[in-house]
């Protein structure tokens, strides 16, 4: 132990952890490509992108000069009553890269804080309309929104934080998870339940939330692009917006550009965060159609009510039109084919283990499902001393690289799975 580990111990909270009795963290002292390199001069091939955010990898020269530049113009501004280039050429590119009925744009801070932003967009929107009392909304169950009480309420209420927090949260509407999963038969009745629930609730609905497809920190799970399709068709039928949270699957890493892509089509509004700036800097957006923006800003109060300090921040702003032209410029989706299906085969001897529940993989996304929850500290431990960077949660041992990692590292760390997870079968 050296001072700097004791004092963050003593200290520091990190996510999801207690300050009585902490998990080991790793200090890292930098980071290029996908190596992250720990203090004592260790390196880890990155398995996590920093959660979905590093699709380029660290350190990269065009994300630094772009950073670098902005910096010598401006860092910061308020965003009442001045605008800036970087802003506005990040709209401009983003209402070029997602689906044509989106043309309005609020960038906010951090994902959560994205999700409030639809989640008030939705209800300001049902208000303008004379419809107050659709206020409420309904997602599937297995989905994550974020931390703040908005986007909590809309969490998974079992493995989400809703029994600490009942008594304070919104009540909403919960559909079971989608059966049908990604790539396997469709089945119609897969939407019964969610048909349902629609009909019978959507005088006082004001919106659907869900992630399209791919259901992330609530389970890392993929469902079946028509039940998505099929959502859509009933939002337009019962007059429910759709709001789809993109934060997670934004950005190819599912191996379309958006996850709604699978599912071909588009959503009311949409949340995008983490790998918006190439994992640089906290920067969200909430894009919405004009019909939903321009009918929140017709009717009573006639603004729409959020604006946070540090809303579109320049040097977000330039990074992340930095990484939205790297992405474009780069042949992403043979990368993320390619990442596929070497995880589809690295990751297979898996499936023989007999404490592993399932083995999946989107996109690039691979994820090993077992049967119990695993020791979150130990297997880390094990990660570390195999020189890779892998991070567990619950029952999910799951790896989702920089689009960037050579074959040869993405062959290292899949193989670290694999060992580790035959670590926890033979104890
Ligand atoms: C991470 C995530 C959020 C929350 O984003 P933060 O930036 O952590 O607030 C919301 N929705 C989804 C799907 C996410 O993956």
């Amino acid at each position: 132990m050296n001072d700097l580990l004791d004092f963050d111990r003593a200290h520091l909270w990190h996510p999801y952890t207690s300050m009585v009795n902490p998990l080991p963290v790793y200090e890292v002292e930098s980071a290029t490509g996908v190596r992250l390199r720990l203090a004592d001069g260790r390196e880890l091939i990155d398995g996590m992108s920093s959660w979905w955010a590093a699709i380029h990898g660290y350190n990269h020269p065009a994300l630094n000069a772009a950073v670098e530049k902005q910096l010598g113009k401006i860092a910061h501004v308020m965003f009442g009553g001045i605008t800036h280039r970087p802003a506005v050429e990040l709209a401009e590119s983003l209402i070029k890269l997602t689906p044509e009925p989106l043309q309005r744009i609020f960038l906010a801070d951090s994902g959560s804080v994205s999700v409030e932003v639809a989640i008030k967009m939705a209800l300001q929107y049902w208000q303008a309309r004379g419809q107050g009392a659709k206020n409420r909304l309904l997602t599937i169950r297995g989905g994550y929104h974020g931390d703040t009480f908005g986007a909590m309420a809309v969490c998974d209420p079992v493995s989400g934080m809703h029994h600490i927090f009942q008594d304070v949260l919104p009540q909403h509407f919960f559909a079971p998870r989608p059966a049908c999963r990604f790539g396997e038969e469709w089945d119609e009745a897969d939407l019964d339940d969610f048909r349902v629930l629609i009909e019978q609730h959507h005088k006082v609905l004001a919106a659907v939330i869900m992630e399209p497809v791919v259901q992330g920190a609530g389970g890392m799970y993929f469902y079946h692009p028509l039940y998505l399709a099929g959502v859509r068709a009933l939002c337009d039928q019962y007059e429910v917006l759709l709001i789809l949270d993109e934060i997670a699957t934004g950005f190819g890493r599912s191996g379309t550009m958006f996850g709604c892509d699978h599912a071909a089509i588009s959503p009311d509004i949409m949340c995008l965060g983490k790998a918006l700036t190439g994992g640089y800097l906290t920067l969200a957006a909430t894009l919405a159609t004009a019909e939903v923006a321009d009918t929140i800003s017709s009717g009573d109060p006639g603004l729409f009510m959020h604006g946070p300090t540090f809303m579109a921040n320049p040097l977000a702003c330039a990074v992340a039109c930095a990484s939205l032209k790297l992405l474009h410029e780069s042949p992403w989706q043979e990368r993320v084919a390619a990442i596929a299906t070497t995880l589809q085969r690295e990751l297979a001897p898996c499936r023989d283990i007999a404490t592993v529940a399932d083995v999946r993989v989107l996109g690039a996304i691979g994820v090993v499902e077992m049967q119990d929850a695993v020791d979150v500290a130990v297997l880390q431990e094990q990660f570390v001393a195999r020189g890779v960077w892998v991070r567990p949660f619950g029952r999910l041992i799951y790896v989702m690289p920089p689009y960037s990692i050579e074959s040869a590292d993405l062959v290292h760390l899949a193989r670290a799975v694999v060992e580790v997870v035959q670590g926890i079968g033979t104890r």
